[in-house]
């Protein structure tokens, strides 16, 4: 008898049919011998929709703790409905709130980390004989705060929740089934991974790669969880995400992926002093804003330019920044630049392969577009760029890296939002 966590994704419960569809495939793992603990989403685009619902009360930025209290309510319809859907097949189930699972979180609200998980409510379920329905991307704090896990979270929660029960396997079922090379629904001759390494597959979801969640990937590598992805709509072998893969002759990059939505900004004419990239940075971290590449030009008559990139929502508050510090720095002048995206090729194999960089920046020159900035790091290249032709520039690093194939990816299903 084996325990297991199965997840299911938002676009799997997006109505009831779907919902009754998921209560099915539970219960034939349940009657194949398994204990059960299943870990769900808010149904289709619930929680876009409670989003939306926030902005037409609130102008700006919604107050934190009462937007993770209008967030978990999708979350806690889906357990209780699809409860009620594997009751309806005969057999016993209960619906968990995240706090009631003893999930523990940090005091973020908004993007909280799991501190600790206490499932003893969730053990005796089991020992009942239940299936164990426990809602994804919510958790309290010590205090008694409800908190949320960030955009994708219930990834998080159903590995967090297989470590904890030291669950045999954690399955996650979504709308793909599987890992692909690139997001199946921009290339249609993306290949299905057998298997990824935890390391490639947390570089794809830190890059941008949706199909799980960075802290999931992160959690299964610490916890050495065994972790597979697959289709909630059929039965196909899906991607085992492992410590250790066989990789395959001659691909050295296994995957790409791309990140919309990237600002950049520049501080030209800093004069040179040291601790001023410092001052700089350690005003932005004061106020939790996410830097991602920098680069520093050379310095020409005693000053320097630096540049940054960063997600373009939080360009103003930037700004706001860099001018409150203006004449501690003594800078020129500050610019920005929007609608960039960042674009990123992963592979284990390419440490050890010349020309894989070069490769890149040729591919991307070739369709008339120009490279603003580059990070890289032992199995990742990412190149910063003009956003407006990203699925081409992801076809075309796709085929010059050898990854098309003949067969058609399996996508279940339409995605307009997010
Ligand atoms: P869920 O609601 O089940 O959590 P998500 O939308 O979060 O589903 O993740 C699944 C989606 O991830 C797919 O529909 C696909 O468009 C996207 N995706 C992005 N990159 C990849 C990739 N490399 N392999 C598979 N899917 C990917
Ligand atoms: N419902 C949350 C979201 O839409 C969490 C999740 O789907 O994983 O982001
Ligand atoms: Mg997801």
């Amino acid at each position: 008898m084996s325990l297991i966590v199965m997840k299911f994704g938002g676009s799997s419960v997006g109505d009831a049919e779907r919902m009754k569809r998921v209560a099915k495939r539970i219960v034939e793992r349940k009657r194949e011998g398994n204990r059960c603990v299943v870990v769900v989403s808010a149904m289709g685009d619930t929680t876009d929709d409670l989003i939306d619902m926030s902005k037409q009360i609130v102008e700006g930025t919604p107050p934190a703790r009462e937007m993770d209290m209008l967030l978990t309510t999708g979350e806690q319809i889906s357990i209780a409905l699809l409860s009620m859907a594997i009751q309806q097949l005969g057999e016993k189930a209960v619906s968990y709130t995240g706090w009631q699972s003893g999930i523990y979180t940090e005091a973020e609200h908004g993007k909280a980390r799991i501190s600790d998980i206490q499932p003893h409510r969730v053990m005796e379920a089991l020992d009942n004989d239940s299936i164990v329905v426990v809602a994804g991307f919510q958790g309290m704090t010590e205090e008694g705060q409800i908190t949320t896990l960030g955009r994708g979270g219930s990834d998080t929660t159903a590995v967090a929740v297989a470590a904890a029960i030291k669950a045999d396997l954690c399955e996650i079922y979504t709308d793909v089934d599987g890992v692909y090379s690139t997001d199946p629904r921009i290339v249609k001759q993306a290949r299905k991974l057998p298997e990824i390494s935890y390391d490639e597959m947390l570089e794809l979801a830190n890059l941008g790669a949706a199909v799980l969640h960075p802290r999931a990937v992160e959690y299964a590598k610490h916890n050495k969880v065994n972790l597979v992805v697959r289709s909630s709509f059929n039965y196909n072998e899906g991607t085992y995400v492992k410590e250790e893969t066989v990789m395959e002759q001659g691909i050295v990059v296994s995957g790409i992926a791309y990140d919309k939505n990237i600002a950049r900004i520049s501080i030209l004419g800093v004069p040179e002093r040291t601790g001023q990239l410092a001052a700089v940075f350690t005003a932005l971290a004061e106020v939790k804003l996410d830097v991602d590449v920098i680069v520093q030009s050379g310095v020409v008559n005693g000053m320097a330019d630096f540049s940054f990139s960063l997600p373009a929502d939080d360009v103003e508050k930037a700004l706001n920044i860099i001018e409150g510090i203006r004449e501690r720095i003594g800078f020129r002048e500050v610019t920005s630049e929007v609608g960039l995206i960042k674009v990123s090729i992963v592979g284990a194999g390419m440490v050890s392969t010349p020309g894989v960089a070069a490769k890149m920046f040729d591919v991307i020159s070739k369709l008339g577009i120009s490279v603003n900035m580059v990070s890289t790091s032992e199995i990742k290249i990412s190149c910063i760029i003009d956003g407006s032709r990203p699925h081409e520039v992801i076809q075309a690093l796709h085929t010059a890296y050898g990854l098309d194939t003949e067969v058609q990816a399996f996508v279940g299903g339409p995605k307009d939002r997010r």
